[in-house]
């Protein structure tokens, strides 16, 4: 019997976790996907807005000012990596101008601290390739740029060193109460039970709230959004993330730099009727790099290196739907996260667990909030690169050669408690494959050091979900 288990292992899930496992508490973790951070979480332009666009007094307001705050703190305490980008929001004629206005007011009465309004020729001064179009700009200094996906890794990480237990490819299928307590089936076989639930399921968060309460008052209505990635040697041609104006569709179409150099551009906003719909379309992609343009001039669409989409869980409850279920004690939903979700998701974690759940527990003494910093080669000074190598001849080979990951950092990503043995999730831990050939060169390294390093036949390793094989059978006889 486990005291809480979170169904959903994105951002949200994943720091609901860690907040967890201060106490002295019996906690799950069940994700239907073969890795964490496969969804929303894995889809998105990663920017730690600083709070300025959501209406003053919603929980989106609160909790995207104190989430961008508690960044801070991860950084301290699990060494995630954060860009200090600050933000231009971009206004073109005098009508936008004055909607400039109003948001830096809104911005203000959210407490967002340092903003400044600036005039083109001010702007420019630190975005030379700024569209000349834009007449005045709003700067928000406190806005960053993170990695999702090691976020959620290192939150989850850190959780299950303090206890919390995680299950992959655990699909919730049903639940029933039995007493005071739920019955979780999970693949429609297994079952288990608890006293707590915490629905942190995204996109599916409806589906899930409605397999306890058919008249739960919010829907999720799925909206997509596509974007471009540019190689990293664009690194500099924009250093702030920039927006539009912000309407009725959202942030509209940005510029963002991402903290291992690549720009995104992006994303639309389309609702759509498919949760699952990732894919990209004509229409879509010319609508971004219409749009992309009146931000800053001559970008460089030839770098383009990759086109990716994500669903937003957007709600017709139209704010943060962080609530207990009215007819269900114990049940808590966390919906309805779209952005800023991953900016607020520190701060949700601890709004849930403190001011909802209303947890009453002493931390418990052996809790530790720090994960030890992962190795990344590439970034250690030459002398560093040096001794270890020497300590261990696997960090002088280099299986990506697009970004510099070695073979022990391929292996680490393999192993440990949040390790991985598919090529997807190789990716996403250590980087192998994210740059300009897109694996070309290292898929197949990958590949055979996953094979090896398991112990599993090369036919065997799969792509990304459970029956992904890449390779299907010998074509040539020895
Ligand atoms: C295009 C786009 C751009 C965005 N940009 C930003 C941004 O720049 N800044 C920002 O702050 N926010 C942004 N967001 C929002 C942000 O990505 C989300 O708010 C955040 O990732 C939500 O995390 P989550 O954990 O709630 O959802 P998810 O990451 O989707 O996690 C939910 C998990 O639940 C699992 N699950 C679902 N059903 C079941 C089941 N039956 N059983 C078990 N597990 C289940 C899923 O597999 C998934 O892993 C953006 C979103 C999109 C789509």
């Amino acid at each position: 019997m486990y005291d809480y288990t979170i169904i959903g292992a994105g951002i949200i899930g994943s720091l609901i976790a860690r907040e967890l496992s201060k106490y002295d508490i019996k906690v799950c973790v069940l994700e239907k996907e073969n890795d964490v951070a496969n969804v929303q979480t894995r889809a998105n332009s990663a920017i730690v807005h600083s709070g300025h666009d959501p209406k003053q007094g919603t929980l989106k307001a609160k909790l995207a000012v104190w989430g961008n705050e508690l960044f801070e703190d991860l950084e301290k305490e699990l060494s995630i990596s954060l860009l200090r980008t600050g933000a231009y929001v971009c206004a073109h004629d005098q009508n936008e101008e004055k909607m400039l206005d109003d948001l830096y007011q809104n911005a203000r009465l959210n407490n967002v601290k340092e903003m400044k309004l600036l005039d083109y020729k001010e702007a420019l001064i630190e975005e030379p390739n700024l569209s000349p179009t834009i007449t005045k700009v709003l700067s928000l200094p406190t806005t960053k740029v993170c990695f999702p996906w090691e976020v959620a890794f290192f939150a989850l990480e850190n959780a299950i060193k303090n206890g919390v237990e995680l299950k992959r490819n655990a699909k919730v299928t049903d639940i029933s109460k039995i007493n005071d307590n739920y019955i979780i089936k999970i693949n429609n076989q297994e079952e288990l039970l608890t006293k707590n639930i915490i629905n942190a399921t995204g996109v599916y968060t409806d589906d899930i709230a409605k397999m306890v309460n058919k008249n739960i008052d919010f829907k999720i209505t799925p909206r997509k959004g596509e974007y471009f990635v540019l190689d990293k040697s664009v690194k500099g041609f924009i250093n702030h993330v920039l927006y539009p104006l912000p309407s009725k569709k959202g942030k509209g179409v940005l510029i963002t730099p991402q903290v291992h150099g690549n720009i995104l551009l992006g994303p639309t906003s389309e609702f759509t009727d498919n949760k699952d719909d990732i894919s990209t379309s004509m229409n879509g992609l010319a609508y971004l790099k219409e749009h992309v343009s009146s931000l800053a001039s001559n970008i460089p669409f030839q770098l383009v290196i990759r086109s990716f989409s994500g669903i937003r869980a957007t709600s017709t409850y139209e704010d943060f739907y962080i609530k207990e279920d009215e007819s269900n004690q114990g049940f808590y939903h966390v919906a309805g996260i779209d952005s800023p979700g991953i900016t607020a998701a520190p701060a949700i974690a601890k709004y849930l667990v403190n001011d909802i759940i209303k947890l009453n527990l002493p931390e418990k003494t052996n809790y530790n909030p720090i994960l030890q910093k992962k190795i990344v080669f590439k970034d250690l000074s030459d002398q560093e690169k040096k001794t270890k190598q020497k300590e261990n001849p696997l960090y002088g080979r280099i299986i990506c050669k697009c970004e510099d990951i070695t073979e022990q950092e391929i292996i680490d990503a393999i192993k440990g408690p949040l390790g991985s043995q598919t090529i997807k999730g190789i990716k996403k831990r250590a980087r192998a494959g994210s740059g300009l050939c897109q694996g070309g060169y290292c898929e197949s390294l990958v590949l055979k050091i996953i094979a090896r390093e398991t112990n599993t036949p090369l036919n065997e390793i799969n792509y990304d979900q459970l029956d992904t094989p890449i390779l299907l059978k010998e074509t040539k006889v020895k």
